[in-house]
């Protein structure tokens, strides 16, 4: 049965990792190391079932591949779920028996934060294996990745806007940014100093009020955000927002934010071709926190992590151009740009070369 799913899915590898004194239950998914070894972070959720915990790490890990692989970058997809309450069932003991788990991978797997967990967490794994990113700054880690991540979007608005209007004016646009939080209020600071009018909506007061209060934005309702007369709309909050209830009331002609997974199924995108909307797809413009840990690799450097940010740029527009190469939607064209770009550099590979696992340059591990 499980071996049914894997080749289905695609997966090379999965992981049970079990510690009895530790509490730990937790499973590593690998899902393609063709272009580098994988990448991704450990979520903490009180899932319901192993199932869930099991069908959550498949679908994480193999949508890694597709991020790492559209950003350009050499490494592949993987996903790590460790079962238990972030709030209850913490412990020195259970991280540092999941690091020994990641660490027995010899660099196959890397990981990284995700929900439920913190950087006081990746501290304890840090002690058993070196194959974790997005430490803390005082390890050689990268930091918040937040403000890249909205360099990034800002990257992917500029392929957009000149996709849909043929001109990359930011200033000139207007905007709707639904959640301000970490990366939307960054981003939201590049659309204010390119001069644009930027609606925005956050379910917490204070952030819609400093946008106002610093940046001259407008706020508007938590609903009333589809219904803005705007040029672009930017999920920057949940998944899910363009949806068949929202579809007629966004009259922007432009999607790009940095939310995680923003149409609500397929048949979404493929109307907002048919209507002619230019979507920027999620996970090539929201790729910025990703590239910024894989920069950990040889050593953190701020500097060369904007460089690939602007990256984010050509990979949106090449995006475009398989769409219209293959005459599909955008959402589709990415996934056949990583697929392609899988198998061109497989093929590359002599067989008897496997990946070699990477080597953290300028990293301290522990105190
Ligand atoms: P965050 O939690 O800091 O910000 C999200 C904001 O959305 C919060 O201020 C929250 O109050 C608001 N929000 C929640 N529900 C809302 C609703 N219904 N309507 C309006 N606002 C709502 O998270 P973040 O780090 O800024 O990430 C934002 C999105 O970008 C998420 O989908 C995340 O998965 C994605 N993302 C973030 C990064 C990163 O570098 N932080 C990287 C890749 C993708």
């Amino acid at each position: 049965m499980i071996f049914e799913t894997l080749s289905t899915t695609g997966h090379e590898e999965v992981v049970f990792c079990h510690n009895k004194d530790a509490g730990l239950k937790a499973i590593i998914a690998i899902h393609n190391t063709v272009l580098g070894p994988a990448l991704g972070g450990t979520r903490m959720w009180a899932y319901k079932t192993e199932q869930d915990a099991l069908n959550d790490v498949l679908r994480l890990s193999r949508g890694m591949t597709y991020k790492a692989a559209v950003a350009g970058l050499n490494l592949g997809g993987g996903k790590a779920v460790i079962i238990g309450d972030p709030n209850k069932d913490k412990s020195e003991a259970l991280f540092r028996a999941f690091g020994r788990y990641v660490a027995s991978l010899n660099g196959r797997y890397i990981t990284a934060e995700d929900v439920g967990i913190d950087v006081n967490d990746m501290e304890f794994v840090l002690k058993e294996t070196e194959y974790v990113t997005g430490v803390h700054q005082v390890h050689g880690g990268s930091g918040d990745p937040s403000p890249f991540t909205a360099y990034g979007t800002l990257q992917g608005l500029l392929a957009s806007l000149n996709k849909q209007y043929g001109n990359e004016e930011v200033g000139k646009y207007s905007y709707a940014v639904q959640g301000v939080g970490h990366v939307g209020f960054e981003y939201v600071k590049l659309l204010r100093e390119a001069g644009a009018k930027v609606f925005v909506t956050d379910i917490n007061e204070e952030a819609v009020q400093r946008c106002v209060d610093e940046y001259g934005c407008e706020a508007v309702g938590l609903d009333d955000i589809y219904d803005c007369d705007v040029d672009v709309y930017s999920p920057c909050a949940l998944g899910g927002t363009v949806n068949e209830n929202t579809l007629d009331r966004i009259k922007a002609k432009v999607i790009c934010g940095a939310a995680n997974n923003q149409l609500a199924t397929d048949e979404i995108g493929d109307e907002l071709t048919r209507r002619g909307l230019v979507y920027a797809p999620d996970y090539a413009v929201n790729a910025g926190g990703l590239m910024n840990v894989s920069i950990e690799f040889d050593g953190y450097n701020r500097e060369r992590a904007m460089r690939m940010m602007r990256g984010i740029y050509y990979n949106v527009g090449k995006i475009f151009q398989i769409a219209d190469r293959d005459n599909i939607p955008t959402y589709k064209a990415a996934d056949r740009m990583a697929e392609e770009r899988i198998a061109a550099i497989g093929k590359i590979k002599l067989p008897h070369m496997g990946n070699v696992a990477p080597r953290f340059l300028g990293r301290t591990r522990g105190q």
